[in-house]
């Protein structure tokens, strides 16, 4: 097999504590570390580093059987180097080897729109076509970052991995905004897929790009990330529009045996759609309450109100909305599920009044409260 490779030196006031810290922190990324003749071996996604110590400096050599895998363990490697080395002291780094030189990110690719569909009258599809996409063709992980160039901008900028192996992003004013969306087909053979946007008509990236998206018109994508499709007896799925394609697509995606409930929370009945379930699993959908603004969110009550049988390992439930109905249901779900974070995703897909990025920086803060 082709093996890519590259190698570094990273001059360091101590490079052991250094290094211990980079392999604590790599390992809570799911790779492993070993020692093997006087050298740090940590193997990541097929790709591996080997470390070994000197006066001074920590000498890195990066093996991989491609250069997506390549330019992810420099990655990993130069980017903790850098937030683990002590204020500021982090070390220049230049790689010697396979891939230097600027590149887009190992797992980012650009997409072309080809065509869009109006679904409803909220809810725009989107077809695009990429390259080398089997990535994300995956029910594991269905959710992907878009990178949404600002508007006019006759070129888009996208982030590169720089010669030093970290990221640079474009100036600010070319700088695309980062959306989370989720993949509702996927073709890899043909190269495309297909993304379903809520038209929400508020000035946000996401949704003004889908109110204008033309054939033609191009867009970033990285990932995929998140939890999906878990091997259970029985699903329990609730989601507002936000959540819908993803639930579609798992749906699509079951056993014909499976059992389950699927309550879906649209504006009205024109925001229902057609979707391809097992005869097993009902879809129940909702239509918002509009007069009575202090309502309990009605995917909660929908919830409290199941009949079902005791809650077990055989029973995979899958909830993603809007921030207030979230938290009031996971509360719920406490009460009610056994606290198995495995077999429950319970998420919030975006906050009322809030820009995604204001919706991050709280849910950060929120995670640092505990
Ligand atoms: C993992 C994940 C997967 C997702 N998948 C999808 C998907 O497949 N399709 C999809 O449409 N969305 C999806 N979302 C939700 C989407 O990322 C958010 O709605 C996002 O805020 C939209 O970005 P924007 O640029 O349009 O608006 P932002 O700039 O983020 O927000 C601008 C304003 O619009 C409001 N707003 C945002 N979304 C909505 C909405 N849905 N309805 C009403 N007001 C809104 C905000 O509260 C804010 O006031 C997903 C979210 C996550 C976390």
């Amino acid at each position: 097999m082709t093996v890519l490779c590259t190698e570094a030196r990273f001059s360091l006031a101590d490079p052991a504590a250094l290094l211990r810290a980079l392999c604590e922190h790599l390992v809570e990324h799911h790779a492993t570390v070993s020692e093997r003749e006087g050298a740090t071996l940590i193997v990541l996604d097929g790709s591996k580093a080997v470390l070994r110590l000197a006066k001074q400096e920590l000498l890195a050599r990066v093996e991989a059987p491609n250069l997506a895998g390549l330019q992810a363990m420099k990655l990993a490697i130069a980017s903790h180097v850098v937030e683990l080395a002590p204020a500021g002291s982090a070390p220049a780094i230049g790689w010697q080897g396979d891939g230097s030189g600027p590149s887009l990110l190992p797992d980012f690719r650009v997409l072309t729109v080809t065509d869009t569909e109006t679904l409803t009258p909220h809810m725009r599809r989107i077809r695009f076509y990429g390259e080398d996409l089997a990535r994300f063709d995956t029910l594991e992980a269905l959710h992907v970052r878009l990178f949404i160039p600002p508007a006019g901008l006759a070129e888009p900028a996208w982030p590169v991995l720089s010669e030093d192996g970290l990221i640079t992003q474009p100036p600010a004013e070319q700088r695309p905004a980062v959306r989370k969306y989720t993949i509702r087909e996927i073709d890899v053979a043909a190269g495309t897929l297909a993304i379903d946007f809520v038209l929400h008509g508020d000035t946000g990236p996401g949704s003004t790009f889908a109110e204008r998206a033309r054939a033609g018109d191009r867009i970033g994508m990285a990932g995929p990330g998140g939890r999906g499709l878990r091997d259970a007896e029985r699903y329990l799925f609730l989601a507002d529009e936000t959540g819908l394609p993803a639930i579609a697509r798992m749906l699509a995606n079951l056993p014909s045996a499976a059992r389950g409930l699927a309550v879906i929370e649209v504006a009205n009945a024109q925001e229902e759609q057609v979707l391809q379930a097992p005869a097993g699993v009902t879809v129940r959908w909702l239509h918002r309450h509009q007069a009575e603004s202090d309502a309990a969110p009605q995917l909660l009550a929908a919830f409290e109100a199941l009949d079902w049988e005791q809650d077990g390992p055989s029973l995979y439930v899958w909830a993603a909305m809007e921030h207030e109905a979230f938290r009031q249901l996971r509360s719920a779900t406490r009460q009610r599920l056994r606290p198995d974070l495995d077999q429950h995703l319970i998420v919030s897909y975006w906050r009322n009044g809030l820009s995604e990025e204001q919706h991050a920086l709280e849910k950060k803060a929120a995670a640092r409260a505990g």
